[in-house]
C-alpha cells in the first residue's frame, strides 16, 4: 500500500511488539528477551489420551499438549533443545522435539501451522508521549504463560477507547486522557511479574524423577473444566 498522510489530533500505536509507532515516539522498551526458543504447532496427534491437557516434563524444559478441536485437535507448545538448528519449522523438526520430551509414541501429522517463537519481558517507559498512546504488545510483551498478552491489550485499548472517544467530542475534558497510562501501567507491571514467575518455574531445569504419569486439577483446570495429565517419562 502506497504511503497516506493523515492528519488526527491523536494516534494509538496498536502495532505490536516491534511497534514502528513507539520508536518514533521516543519511547523505551526496556527489559530481557529469555534464551530459550519453543515451537508452537496446530496438529494432530497419535498416542494421546483425549480432552486433557497434557503436561511433559523433560530436562529440556516443558512441552504442552492442549484439547483444540479446530483447526487441528491440538495445540502443541514444546521447548527446543539448545542444540536444535536454525532453520525452517518442518513437521519433522516439531516430530524430534516432541520425541525429546517423551519416551511414550506421540506422532504428529497434518499440522495447521507451525512455528517458532522466543519469549521478552519488556514494558514501554510511557503509555503516552503528547498526543502519542500505545496499547496492547506495543506497550508490554510477556510470556505466554496464563494466557494474558491478547486480554490485557483490549483492556488497555477499551479503557483508552472511551476516553478518546469523548474527548474528541468534547464531552470530557483532556486531562483525562492522563488516567490511561496511570490506570493500564500497574496493571501491565503486575502481568509482567507474573507471567515472569511462571515462565521461571516453567522452564526451570531439574533433574526429572523416573518415568510416570498422574492426573492434576489444578484450580486452572478446574475453572477450565478440562483436566491435565502430567508426564514424568522424559526421553
Ligand atoms: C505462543 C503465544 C501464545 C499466546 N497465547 C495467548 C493467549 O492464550 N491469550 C492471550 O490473551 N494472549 C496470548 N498471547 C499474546 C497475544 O497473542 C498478544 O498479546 C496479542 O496478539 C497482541 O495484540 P496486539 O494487537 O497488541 O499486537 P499484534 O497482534 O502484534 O498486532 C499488531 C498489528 O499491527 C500491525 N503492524 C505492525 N507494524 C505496522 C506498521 N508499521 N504499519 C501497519 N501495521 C503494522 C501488524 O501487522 C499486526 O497486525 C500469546 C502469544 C504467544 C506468542
Amino acid at each position: 500500500m502506497p504511503p497516506r498522510v493523515v492528519r488526527a489530533r491523536f494516534v494509538v500505536g496498536c502495532d505490536g511488539a516491534h511497534s514502528a509507532t513507539r520508536r518514533l515516539a521516543g519511547i523505551d522498551f526496556a527489559g530481557r528477551s529469555f534464551p530459550q526458543r519453543f515451537l508452537l504447532a496446530d496438529v494432530e496427534a497419535d498416542g494421546l489420551e483425549r480432552g486433557r491437557v497434557h503436561v511433559f516434563l523433560a530436562r529440556t524444559g516443558p512441552m504442552f499438549l492442549f484439547p483444540l478441536g479446530t483447526p487441528a485437535s491440538w495445540r502443541l507448545i514444546v521447548t527446543l533443545p539448545r542444540s536444535a538448528p536454525r532453520g525452517p519449522v518442518t513437521l519433522p523438526v516439531v516430530q524430534a522435539a516432541v520425541a525429546s520430551h517423551t519416551r511414550e509414541h506421540i506422532v504428529v501429522h497434518h499440522p495447521a501451522w507451525l512455528t517458532e517463537f522466543t519469549v521478552s519481558s519488556r514494558l514501554a517507559e510511557a503509555f503516552r508521549r503528547g498526543r502519542v498512546f500505545l496499547a496492547g504488545d506495543a506497550a508490554h510483551i510477556h510470556s505466554p504463560a496464563g494466557a494474558q498478552g491478547m486480554n490485557t491489550g483490549i483492556q488497555d485499548a477499551v479503557n483508552l477507547g472511551w476516553k478518546l472517544a469523548l474527548v474528541c467530542h468534547g464531552e470530557a475534558v483532556p486531562a483525562l486522557l492522563r488516567s490511561h497510562e496511570r490506570e493500564r501501567m500497574p496493571v501491565a507491571r503486575a502481568v509482567l511479574a507474573m507471567t515472569d514467575r511462571a515462565f521461571r518455574v516453567a522452564t526451570v531445569q531439574i533433574p526429572v524423577q523416573g518415568p510416570g504419569s498422574a492426573d492434576r486439577q489444578s484450580p486452572d483446570s478446574r475453572r477450565l473444566g478440562t483436566p491435565v495429565r502430567a508426564h514424568r517419562n522424559a526421553a
